[in-house]
């Protein structure tokens, strides 16, 4: 069985691998000099048996692949109705990084930047003010969160979290513009600083696909056994990854695709198959999206050969 899949996957692989169009994330120099031709696919099946194929054990920073782990984090801490009241969850059709607000001047959705960052600020005291010490101990919880949902320790990028705090101007102005609603209620630079860490956690694809499964297996590590999060949690965050995972290429993903899904501009998707499988693909080279074309590519492939689409009726 073990060696008929990673046959299976090695396959997929090679049929991907020629496909080399877009460009690497070039916002910080950090992400610019990452091997363009860097490839990994892992797959970790219920019993948490992980399958890896390639560039598996190279590490990448997480970037927007951390949204629905804090999302699911500050759901865990604060409860559905406070993060229900402040985030939304409509797709906005909008790129990662609009500046954009529904009605209410709540973030459309946890999935794009505006939401994100307050998902994150929801995990500090809501004061003015907030100290390093306590960004410290929040960023900690974070990592202790994000390490159990993969089964092992993980560790900050320093030099790419130096560079995202450096450059971050569009964050910074996402964050003062949900002061100026009253959406975002604690200090806006320990919010910022928040997420550019949880955005500079090391991962592997090996690590994304645990993490998927733990997803999957609504909320056990399946290689652990540990309960990391609630069913209902697990629930809520496969349902807006499915809506607003790929941002403006969500609609074209779920059709073609049909899996819960998060991209991040490191270049790693982390794609789940409910109560089955959690799905890791590493290859920088994004298109227009911010999405890694060969990651797209690949699950595509995965997607129509396995039969994985969730609304699979066949
Ligand atoms: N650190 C990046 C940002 O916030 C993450 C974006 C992404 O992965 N799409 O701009």
């Amino acid at each position: 069985m073990i060696s008929l899949v990673d046959g299976y996957l090695g396959r997929i692989m090679l049929d991907c691998q020629a496909h080399l169009t877009g460009a690497v994330a070039d916002y910080i120099p950090e992400l610019a000099a990452v091997d363009p031709g860097g490839f990994g696919l892992s797959m970790c099946v219920h019993d948490g048996h992980v399958y890896s194929h390639g560039d598996s054990a190279a590490a990448f920073t997480i970037q927007s692949i951390s949204k629905p782990l804090t999302y699911a984090l500050a759901l865990g801490r604060r409860g559905f109705a406070t993060i229900d009241a402040a985030i939304g969850v409509e797709p906005s059709g909008e790129a990662f990084n609009e500046i954009s607000v529904d009605q209410r001047r709540r973030p459309k959705n946890p999935m794009i930047n505006a939401g994100a960052i307050l998902a994150a600020s929801m995990l500090l005291p809501q004061e003015p003010t907030v100290s390093s010490d306590t960004v410290d101990a929040a960023f900690a919880d974070v990592v202790e969160f994000y390490s159990a949902c993969a089964g092992r320790r993980l560790g900050l990028d320093e030099r790419v979290y130096a560079s995202e705090s450096a450059t971050g101007a569009r964050n910074r102005a996402i964050a003062y513009m949900l002061v100026s609603f009253g959406a975002l209620q604690t200090d806006p630079d320990a919010a910022i600083d928040l997420y550019f860490r949880q955005c500079s956690l090391q991962v592997t694809t090996d690590d994304l696909a645990v993490i998927g499964c733990t997803i999957a297996n609504g909320g056990v590590n399946p290689r652990t056994g540990r309960r990391v999060l609630d069913q209902a949690v697990a629930q809520r965050v496969l349902s807006v990854m499915t809506t607003c995972g790929m941002y403006d290429g969500a609609g074209d993903w779920v059709t073609r695709v049909g899996l819960p899904a998060k991209s991040g501009v490191g270049g790693g998707i982390l794609a789940i198959l409910p109560g089955q499988l959690g799905i890791g693909v590493y290859s920088p080279l994004l298109d227009e999206h911010g999405n890694s074309v060969r990651g797209v590519d690949t699950c595509r492939h995965l997607s129509t050969d396995l039969g994985l689409h969730m609304f699979n009726v066949a």
